[in-house]
């Protein structure tokens, strides 16, 4: 249902103009990670100008009113990152509408201010799309990490829906210290969410520059003190702005989750690229969700088979192996105790996982 959904909201938002560039604003590539959700909630960023504050609001809200009348779309988060007028889009290659994600574009790289010193290695886990699992995987792997005796910090810089705060069960705002937040430690990692600097229920209405300036604060405004590895957990989606400032902080690498789908796939596909044209080195891919075993311990494979191993091959990225799925995590996260600081059966899986991204970033 997603899917079919995403295709009628796109095609909804194609009737908007970018005034930029006189083109409509999907195939003009101001749309990026469109997603929708079971519930039909939909979500995506826009580029707006940043000169023009009225325009972008404009353009926004006509954006937001257009994905809304689409039936069955349940709610709209919609987030505006700015472009200077100054820096005209380049006109995708090979047609827009192939092209929603304008991922054929270089992206551009924010310059954000020097390297995060005391960090080692810092690694982004990025996914296509929303509710693959990308977050639950990026904690329970910091929890895995910090179990071999390294340093870790885990950065939850997902604007749309910051899932931090619960995985871990921690509440309430980080204290300050010179001017400096102090992260939350929990289960031997040290946390950092855009959660922690919003109201629960605050509508994720954010405002171009709102994000930059929040990403970046998140980025060098943390006192991590010294760290072997800091884990960021992207938003979802590629060639988003506050992705590429997250990128111009130098990755030592960067791991996609997805789900084997083929839709999900699509979006590996992207991701890969997109960390290609950063010259971003790609760890490798997780498939997630990839099967259920049964009382009988045969798997069912819900959502194909393989697939994301197929697509990893394809594009010559290494698979670093797939995560089945546990009907209990979700009360496991939901509870505040990643599973990887317990004896659940899906612990192994995730410490194998973090040996692979220990050893790529030369920490094992
Ligand atoms: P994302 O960060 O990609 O949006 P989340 O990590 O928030 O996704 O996961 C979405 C939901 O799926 C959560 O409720 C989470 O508990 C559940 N989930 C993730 N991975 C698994 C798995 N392997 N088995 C069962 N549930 C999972």
């Amino acid at each position: 249902m997603p899917d079919s959904l995403i295709l009628r909201v796109r095609a909804a938002l194609s009737a908007i103009r970018d005034p930029a560039s006189g083109r409509n604003i999907v195939s003009a590539g101001a749309v990026g990670g469109l997603s929708a959700d079971d519930s039909g909630r939909v979500r995506f960023t826009l580029e707006v100008p940043d000169r023009d504050r009225q325009a972008a609001e404009g353009l926004l809200k006509a954006a937001e009113d257009a994905a809304r009348s689409v039936p069955g779309v349940t709610g709209v988060s919609a987030v505006a990152t700015a472009h200077s007028a100054g820096q005209a889009k380049q006109k995708p290659s090979g047609g827009g509408h192939d092209n929603p994600f304008g991922l054929k574009q270089k992206p551009r790289i924010e310059t954000a201010g020097e390297a995060l010193s005391g960090v080692k290695s810092m690694v982004a886990i990025a996914s296509g799309k929303g509710g693959v699992g990308k977050s639950t995987v990026a904690a329970n792997l910091a929890v895995s990490l910090a179990a071999r005796g390294l340093k870790v910090g885990l950065l939850d810089a997902d604007i749309y829906g910051p899932s931090l705060p619960t995985l871990f069960g921690i509440d309430g705002k980080p204290q300050m210290r010179d001017n400096k937040i102090v992260p939350f430690e929990a289960f031997g990692v040290k946390l950092m969410s855009i959660g922690f600097l919003l109201d629960p229920d605050q509508a994720v209405a954010w405002r171009g520059p709102m994000v930059m300036g929040a990403l970046r604060q998140l980025m060098s405004d943390v006192d991590w003190g010294e760290l072997d590895i800091l884990l960021v957990d992207t938003p979802p989606g590629t060639g988003d702005a506050h992705i590429s400032l997250i990128q111009s902080k130098k990755l030592s690498g960067a791991v996609i989750v997805s789900t084997p789908q083929e839709m999900a796939l699509a979006d590996v596909r992207r991701g890969v690229h997109l960390f290609r044209q950063t010259e971003t080195p790609l760890i490798g891919v997780i498939e997630n969700m990839s099967w259920l075993e049964g009382p009988d311990g045969a798997k069912q494979f819900l959502f194909g088979e393989g697939g994301a191993e197929r697509a990893a091959k394809e594009l010559g990225a290494p698979f670093m192996g797939a995560i089945p799925l546990f009907p209990d995590l979700r009360q496991a996260s939901d509870d505040g105790r990643p599973v990887a600081a317990t004896d659940h059966a899906a612990a192994k899986t995730f410490h194998e996982l973090a040996e692979d991204i220990a050893k790529f970033v030369k920490l094992a």
